[in-house]
């Protein structure tokens, strides 16, 4: 890829991206590798080129197909609560979406595994990771109810679509002492929550209201 596209000139720069640190330091997000994570990530390629020059404005966007890419915030937020305790080893997130999340991801853990059910998404996704040469991500085209059972089990796994209620698959492929982290509740009103598993039990806890695009079943 052009260096200057890359690298972002004007809205999309690097100073930009500092702007957009700095706003989420003051919002809240406290753990500095997220942040530093957040200054060096290029999410303007993550977005439409038409949309690039407001890619570092703590807001959702379009990434077509209905879908959007989550607002930086949320992004920094769920990071942040997934390495609260320590790097997790092995990740899996279902929604790959734009592919900025698991960019993000990438850049703090040892493996990303990441599904996707519209093709279009994940095959745009997986080109950008490759010309960023993210080589730690592997990605699948598949519906993240049934999880990614022959790579598990995951000490961390991250819905970015919401489930009204959390897929069985995904908590069996919970390691022990892993945490799933997903919105869940309908398009009226959702939670943050945070499932952990300790033995046979999962024990769950909320965090706060926030804002997905649903879970669909099927691919297309
Ligand atoms: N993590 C993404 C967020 C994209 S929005 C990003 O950083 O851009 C959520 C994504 O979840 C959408 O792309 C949507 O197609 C996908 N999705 C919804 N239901 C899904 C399912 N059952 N399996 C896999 N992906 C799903």
């Amino acid at each position: 890829m052009d260096a200057r596209r890359r690298d972002g000139i004007g809205m999309t720069s690097q100073r930009t991206r500092e702007r957009l640190a700095r706003r989420l330091g003051d919002a809240g997000i406290r753990n500095v590798h997220v942040l530093n994570v957040i200054r060096q990530v290029p999410r303007h390629l993550f977005v439409d080129e038409a949309l690039a020059s407001r890619a570092y404005e703590d807001s959702s966007l379009p990434i077509g197909h209905g879908q959007t890419i989550s607002q930086p915030f949320v992004v920094a937020r769920m990071t942040e609560i997934l390495i609260r305790e320590g790097i997790p080893e092995r990740i899996l997130e279902i929604g790959t979406g734009s592919g900025y999340q698991a960019a993000v991801l990438a850049a703090l853990v040892g493996q990303v595994h990441t599904i996707e059910r519209i093709r279009a998404l994940h095959e745009r996704s997986r080109a950008l990771f490759r010309q960023l040469g993210l080589s730690n991500i592997r990605q699948r085209l598949g519906d993240g109810h049934a999880g990614w059972a022959s790579a598990g089990p995951f000490n961390a796994i991250i819905l970015t679509a919401a489930p009204t209620v959390i897929p069985e698959p995904l908590l069996e492929q919970l390691a022990e002492g892993g945490e799933l982290l997903a919105p869940v509740g309908d398009s009226q009103a959702q939670e943050l929550r945070i499932y952990r598993r300790s033995g046979d039990t999962v024990v769950e806890e909320g965090v706060e209201a926030v804002s997905f695009v649903p879970m669909i079943a099927g691919t297309e």
